[in-house]
This record gives C-alpha cells, sequence and structure tokens, in this order.
C-alpha cells in the first residue's frame, strides 16, 4: 500500500507539472501574439502617415496646376485687353484679371503653408519607418526566445507525458479508480499533501486521529473537507 500511495503521489507531481507547462505554453503564445499585434499597430500608423503625406502632396500638385492655369487665363485677358472697345470691357477685363490674381495669391499661401505640413510629415515618417526597423529587429529577437523556449517546454511535456504512461501502468487498477474519480470533483487535483494536520489541498485542519492514522502510511485516506487523496508530508523536525 505504501508504495502505491507514493506512485500516486509520483503520478499527481508529473500531472501538476504537465498543469504548469501548459499554463506556461499558454503564456508564451499570448506574449507571441502581442508582439505581433504591436508590429501591426506600427505597421498600421505608418501606412496612415503615408496616406496622409500622399494626399497632401496631391493637394499641392492641383493647387499648383490650378495656379498655372490662372496664370494662362490672365495672359489671355491681358492680350485681349489691348483690343477691346469699350470702356465697360474693358473694366471686365481688369476685374477678371484682379480676381485670378487674387486666387493665385490665396492658392499660392495655401501652397506655402502645405509644403511645411509635407515637410514636417516626411520628417516624422522617416522617424518612423526607422524605429519600425528597430521594434522589427527587437520583435524577431523576443520571439526567437520564446520560440526556443517554448520547443524546449514541450520536450519536457511530451517527457512528462511518458514519465505519466509508464508509472500508471504500476498503478493498481481499483487505485486509478479512485485516483480518476477524485481528480474529477477535486477540480484535476486528485493528491495533495497534508503538512501539521492542514490539508495542502483546501487549507483545513484534519482531525487528529486522522493524522495519526495518515502517518502510519498504510491506506488511503480521504480528506474529509475536499474529499482529495491526502499524505502525509513530515516536517523537517517530525518523525
Ligand atoms: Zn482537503
Amino acid at each position: 500500500m505504501r508504495e502505491q500511495i507514493e506512485i500516486l503521489i509520483k503520478l499527481q507531481n508529473i500531472e501538476t507539472e504537465i498543469g504548469n507547462t501548459k499554463v506556461f505554453l499558454n503564456r508564451l503564445s499570448e506574449k507571441f501574439k502581442t508582439l505581433d499585434a504591436r508590429r501591426n499597430d506600427f505597421d498600421q500608423l505608418i501606412a496612415e502617415e503615408t496616406s496622409r503625406l500622399e494626399k497632401l502632396k496631391r493637394k499641392y500638385r492641383e493647387c499648383e496646376s490650378e495656379v498655372q492655369i490662372n496664370l494662362a487665363k490672365i495672359k489671355k485677358s491681358q492680350e485681349k485687353s489691348g483690343s477691346i472697345k469699350t470702356n465697360k470691357d474693358y473694366q471686365a477685363a481688369l476685374k477678371e484679371i484682379e480676381e485670378l490674381k487674387k486666387k493665385n495669391s490665396q492658392l499660392q499661401d495655401g501652397m506655402v503653408e502645405d509644403l511645411d505640413r509635407i515637410e514636417k510629415s516626411e520628417k516624422s515618417l522617416a522617424e518612423k519607418k526607422a524605429e519600425f526597423l528597430r521594434v522589427t529587429r527587437q520583435i524577431t529577437d523576443e520571439k526567437e526566445a520564446i520560440q526556443l523556449e517554448a520547443d524546449q517546454k514541450k520536450e519536457s511535456l511530451d517527457r512528462f507525458d511518458k514519465d505519466w504512461t509508464a508509472i500508471s501502468k504500476t498503478v493498481r487498477p481499483d487505485m486509478m479508480k479512485k485516483f480518476l474519480m477524485v481528480k474529477g470533483k477535486g477540480g484535476g487535483i486528485a493528491v495533495v499533501p497534508v503538512k501539521e494536520a492542514v490539508c495542502q489541498g483546501c487549507n483545513m485542519n484534519i482531525p487528529p486521529q486522522l493524522y495519526n492514522e495518515l502517518q502510519r502510511l498504510d491506506s488511503l485516506k480521504f480528506c474529509p473537507h475536499c474529499q482529495r487523496l491526502i499524505y502525509w508530508e513530515k516536517r523537517e523536525d517530525e518523525e
């Protein structure tokens, strides 16, 4: 019986290790996703800035060609004004030229402002791109490290699984049945130690008589509170 109890304890320890390893692997994959998201967000930011810059440049070019068109119109009106017969038509031509000049002056003011914006945006974009390269390199390094860690953890998980299979073969069928039953009820943990008369599964006190019996290690005992299989874990100075 003592040997069987020890086997069950070993089985439980392996299951605990398997559980911890799985939690760790999940956390690694979360970290992986977070890094990817960070890179994608940055990429998105650069794409947005690039599109803003392109829009600014397009607007600038449109203003530029409008100015050219207006200049051509002004030139044409000036040429025509020489052959105008009436004063009224002459005044009208002058007014048109004035308006075109005013329009161009407004357009050119806007273009000066746009040029300033374009310059700033180009500078900021260049900085972001440099930062993106740096961050991408850093993320690649971090991902490599995570992958390495994950591979190691997966290897140990395989090892734990093999150990579990090997050890479970040495458990008596009736003991295994109890183990699995208690595991189902105990939130996945079947076997817990009792330290100084306290069950480590539920932190409740074990009755003194049960605690005394437990120390003999000659039969399977269950915690009266959480129903898990319990075993005695002696203190350094306890005997
Ligand atoms: Zn308990």
